[in-house]
């Protein structure tokens, strides 16, 4: 499995893109940087989109993708996956005709260039030849988690989340566990208000798991707060993890 970061940062400036995981070259993990990434051939290789929360910096990048594919002539869907909640939220407030079109009836309904996938919570579905399994995580919206598994690799996204149980019933034998951690500890009232983490809160959640993951690499950092953020992590004694960083290719 390879897994291309094309953006995980927790804010946008030059240089420092919105969440998105290019699996394989063809299955996407959010949607928050896809144009400012990939060139028109590699955006025309993505079959599958899998979308944790419906906010603005994990789905932007769908709206560029999409709009693409239809104006290069791609006579084929891009399918896109994601709690029906998140979904749901996604036709009715971003592609609803009026903030962009409605790409789920464009060019036509027999052949839309959108097809919306719904996905049942805590149950694996067949997605590229991968089995992906979502999983409510604790956030301000409706939102999952995805444990993403081959026969070799097991990989599993926090996408945004605040403390939170179930999905860590599920993070056994990782590969490697893709983690949010927004705030620095000063501001762990604000983290637990918005539904996201800090070093010392994302301590108390790996303490929940069932065993070690080979590799925990956070994500979604605030940027102004990196360097503290940073500091904060390293200060974790129990634990060696990664900062992630936009461009990286990891091979699991
Ligand atoms: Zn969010
Ligand atoms: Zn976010």
């Amino acid at each position: 499995m390879k897994l291309r970061i094309l953006g995980c940062c927790g804010s946008s400036y030059p240089g420092q893109q919105s969440p998105a995981f290019l699996i394989d070259d063809n299955v996407l993990v959010d949607a928050g940087t896809v144009s400012a990434a990939l060139n028109g051939e590699e955006q025309a290789l993505i079959e599958a989109v899998l979308i944790t929360h419906p906010h603005l910096d994990h789905v932007k990048g769908l709206a560029g993708l999409v709009e693409n594919l239809l104006i290069n002539g791609s006579n084929r869907s891009i399918h896109v996956y994601g709690m029906a909640a998140v979904l749901d939220i996604l036709k009715k407030h971003l592609f609803n005709g009026l903030i962009w079109p409605d790409f789920g009836v464009i060019p036509n309904e027999a052949a839309p260039i959108i097809r919306w996938e719904p996905l049942e919570p805590c149950t694996s579905r067949m997605v590229c030849g991968y089995s992906v399994f979502p999983i409510p995580v604790s956030h301000s919206v409706p939102a999952s988690g995805f444990l993403i598994s081959s026969q070799s690799s097991r990989l599993l996204f926090t996408g945004d989340t605040g403390p939170t149980h179930l999905l860590w019933r599920y993070a056994t034998e990782l590969s490697m566990l893709v983690v949010e951690v927004s705030f620095p500890n000063s501001l762990e009232e604000l983290a637990l208000r918005s539904g996201h983490l800090t070093p010392h809160l994302l301590e108390t959640e790996l303490a929940k798991l069932p065993d070690t993951p080979r590799r925990i690499v956070v994500m979604h950092l605030k940027s102004i707060y990196r360097r503290q953020i940073i500091a904060e992590l390293a200060s974790l004694a129990q634990h060696r993890i990664e900062v992630m960083e936009d461009g990286t290719v990891y091979q699991l």
